[in-house]
């Protein structure tokens, strides 16, 4: 048995789960006909030789395929395909319910084409369950690996009703409320905490990227998707930034960082308030099945909370249903190189299995 790959992207996730793919033994043989290093260059040849994975870093290119041309090249190869989206780019996202109504399986860590307007999510999923319809895994889009998308779906799929979902699913925000606020009295900066996140590489190149809760925003809108709530988009629930308003306008992150730290004080007077009732700030998701409401903001937990217990830049979720009543909780790593690209991968050999 054999299926055919195309993998899009390169970069931190992409490389990595190039590596590993490299490295498996599997008993489906994984072709990898189509690798787009970025969106000018890539490696295939028309007749669907596979892509050398040991040399693709060096080896000659040619131009990408445009989207169209590329769901052809892979709909008229012998074995069924797989698309592996490792990039960010809307416009991928925005071209799967086409791959998929024409037969190609998407595994992808890329949250674009889940949360963004609910009419592509409609779109991707009725295409996908049509006859010859492509399948689709996008695990990696929330907690990175954590088996978090899976479970939730099966618990859908099996008749469960959710209730509520609560999560910390940003590893920078993690970090920076974990270390900002704890169970003993600290003086702790915010602005210190974001600093130190930015050099450990815990923040997109302007921090105001994270900090205005908009990433978060858009896994909350994927996991309450799945839950049944039908939201609109990531911008119609209330996501309470952290950017303070008068520095939204900072030409660059640099200014920005260099005047956070007059807003130090009212993080500061937020944390004493918390502590005085026993309490630590946590930047959370919430979903309210019951109420139908959604939000993304700072939210206080009493100390024996398994959200207050948080280290680093660990994710973790709480979801309540019927049969979960005491919630399921899973918590551990969301990001990072070799642990997304394993949740990608392991989606891939998913579909390889059922296609
Ligand atoms: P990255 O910027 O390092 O890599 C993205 C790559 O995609 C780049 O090499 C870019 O050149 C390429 N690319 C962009 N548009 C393209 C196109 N149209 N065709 C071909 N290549 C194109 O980003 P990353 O950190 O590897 O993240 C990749 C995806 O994984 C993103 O959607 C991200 O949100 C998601 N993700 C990343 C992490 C993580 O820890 N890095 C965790 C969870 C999810």
């Amino acid at each position: 048995m054999s299926v055919n790959i195309a993998i899009i992207g390169s970069g931190v996730v992409g490389s990595a789960f190039i590596k590993q793919l490299k490295n498996i033994k599997f008993p489906i043989n994984l072709n990898v006909v189509y690798l787009a290093k970025n969106s000018q260059e890539a490696l295939y040849s028309s007749d669907y030789q596979p892509v050398d994975l040991a040399t693709y870093e060096t080896a000659p290119t040619k131009a990408t395929l445009s989207l169209p041309e590329l769901a052809k090249f892979l709909k008229s190869g012998a074995y069924p395909p797989i698309l592996v989206d490792n990039t960010s780019s809307p416009q991928l996202a925005a071209y799967y319910p086409e791959f998929i109504k024409q037969g190609v399986s998407i595994a992808t860590p890329n949250k674009k084409a889940f949360s963004s307007d609910l009419k592509t999510w409609e779109e991707i999923f009725s295409n996908s369950s049509a006859p010859g319809g492509g399948l689709v895994y996008h695990e990696a889009t929330v907690g990175a690996a954590l088996p978090i998308i899976g479970p939730l779906n099966d618990l859908v799929l099996t008749g469960d009703k959710i209730k509520k979902i609560e999560g910390i699913l940003s590893g920078s925000l993690s970090y920076i409320f974990n270390s900002l606020s704890t169970s003993e009295p600290s003086t702790t900066k915010f602005s210190d905490v974001v600093n130190v996140a930015k050099e450990l590489g815990f923040l997109e190149p302007d921090p105001r990227d994270d900090l205005n809760g908009m990433d978060f925003a858009r896994k909350v809108t994927i996991l309450a998707r799945i839950a049944g709530f039908q939201v609109e988009s990531p911008s119609s629930f209330p996501v309470d930034s952290l950017v303070p308003k008068e520095l939204e306008a900072c030409a660059t992150g640099a200014e920005f960082l260099e005047k956070l730290p007059q807003y130090d004080a009212d993080f500061q007077k937020r944390k004493d308030e918390a502590l005085a009732e026993g309490k630590v700030l946590r930047y959370v998701g919430q979903v309210d099945m019951d109420n139908k409401t959604l939000s993304v903001g700072i939210a206080k937990y009493s100390f024996d909370h398994p959200f207050s217990s948080l280290k680093g830049s660990d994710n973790v979720i709480s979801i309540t249903t019927e049969r979960y009543t005491n919630p399921l909780i899973i918590q551990g790593a969301g990001a990072g190189a070799d642990i997304t690209a394993h949740g990608v991968l392991a989606d891939a050999l998913k579909i390889a299995q059922r296609i």
